[in-house]
């Protein structure tokens, strides 16, 4: 037997307390409380939830700002505007991409969130030094969660010379995906956007993920693009499409779409972003598709939201799909919790509506935070701050502390 964890007294999802037997970085039980004895190594749970941990799965560690003084919008509105605002002024942030990735990451497991899939851009102008930082940052916390790295083409593939060089650079250095971006609205070239990233993940035998904003007919065309190269090259159930803002358009090629990533077990993140880009969460989960959310850019060149903290994330997803019960709070949360994980890792099942309280079964892997609430929808709309993290079976967080790291919610005053 190898270490063990014995967590006493805690509620899972809001149910009874219970105490959950950990042993090898994975449940090996879970019994009335006090019916255990066996764990030399104790967490007392004091009567609080325990819920999965959370699962940020669209990120850009680097080009998060979190941690430095608020930024001014500068860039012009759009993608384009916001493409340029990051490669005109991503060098002079006060701290290196590496510090950015690190404090950000630190402040996510802080949070309770283990499970982390990162996007790292590269392009003409950034070469393998976005990657770089993220990877060193991975390196860093290697011991208190896990992080998959996407080289993402965030300028497009065919629109710079050397793009796909550096994606195969990236992915020879220790990137763990291929990505995308918007194929047709960016490339104006899908087939030979998609043939680039699609070779590349053949080659090195990597998943992709490709961002996809493209709205409506053009976004479900793109779409069907996607599902039928991973049908062709047999990838099914190493696909991840991030924000497919066209699954809300309503169209009716949507419930037919949904019907092929599910049969192709192609899964979705999305940033729980309103106005028009909030998926049809429910009707995917019926459906079968796996669905996590993710902070995707935080006070960056981008976006002047995100806080790093997941449930946060996970109330913004209640919010902007309208849910109101806790029934569908709690999905909410079940999304950012299993559902991330389960699209990181397909061996986990995806969430199904008539079991919402996925994650303590034996043999679910032992990745929770426990937070002091009357239920998991109490969670959501209070946030807690104080929240104990356990990763691989170990507790790795306690209160915002993760050893070796402060995180007072900002860089030292040097970096103010
Ligand atoms: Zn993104």
């Amino acid at each position: 037997m190898g270490d063990s964890l014995l967590i006493t007294e805690v509620r899972p999802w809001g149910g009874d307390p219970v105490d959950v037997l950990v042993e090898d970085g994975a449940v090996a039980a879970v019994a009335a409380t006090g019916a255990s004895t066996t764990a030399a190594e104790r967490v007392d749970g004091a009567g609080r939830l325990i819920l999965p941990a959370l699962s940020d799965v669209h990120l850009h560690l680097d080009s998060s700002r979190l941690g430095l003084p608020f930024r001014a919008q500068t860039g012009e509105p759009g993608r384009w505007g916001r493409i340029m605002n990051d490669r005109e002024h991503w060098r002079g942030a006060e701290r290196s991409v590496t510090e950015r990735a690190s404090f950000t990451l630190a402040v996510a497991v802080a949070n309770g969130a283990t499970r982390i899939r990162s996007h790292a851009q590269v392009d003409a102008d950034t070469g393998l030094a976005k990657l770089e930082g993220e990877l060193a940052a991975r390196e860093r916390y290697a011991d208190v969660c896990d992080v998959e790295i996407v080289a993402f083409p965030q300028v497009g593939i065919l629109l710079e010379p050397g793009v796909v060089d550096l994606m195969d650079a990236a992915l020879a250095a220790g990137a763990d995906l291929v990505g995308g971006m918007d194929p047709c609205e960016l490339d104006r070239d899908p087939v030979r956007h998609l043939d680039a990233v699609f070779g590349l993940a053949e080659k090195h035998q990597a998943g992709v993920d490709i961002h996809l904003h493209e709205a409506g007919e053009l976004g479900l065309f793109t779409l069907s693009l996607i599902v039928e190269r991973v049908r062709a090259l047999g990838m099914a159930g190493q696909a991840t499409v991030s924000h497919a803002r066209c699954l809300a358009s309503g169209l009716p090629g949507v419930p037919g779409a949904i019907e092929r990533l599910a049969e192709y077990d192609i899964a979705l993140t999305h940033a729980a972003g309103a106005q028009g880009w909030a998926l049809p969460l429910l009707d995917l989960a019926a459906a079968g598709v796996r669905v996590g959310v993710g902070m995707d850019g935080q006070r960056d060149y981008w976006s002047p939201y995100g806080n790093g903290d997941m449930l946060d994330r996970a109330w913004q997803l209640a919010f902007v799909n309208g849910f109101g019960s806790d029934q569908h709070v709690e999905h909410a949360l079940a999304v950012a919790t299993w559902g991330g994980a389960s699209v990181l890792d397909r061996s986990l099942r995806p969430l199904d509506l008539s079991d919402t309280h996925p994650g303590f079964a034996v043999g679910d892997p032992a990745e929770f935070f426990l937070v002091d609430a009357v239920s998991p929808a109490a969670a959501v709309m209070d946030r807690p701050a104080a929240r104990t993290v356990i990763h691989r079976g170990a507790v790795v967080s306690v209160d915002t502390a993760i050893e070796g790291f402060e995180i007072p919610g900002r860089f030292g005053r040097e970096g103010s």
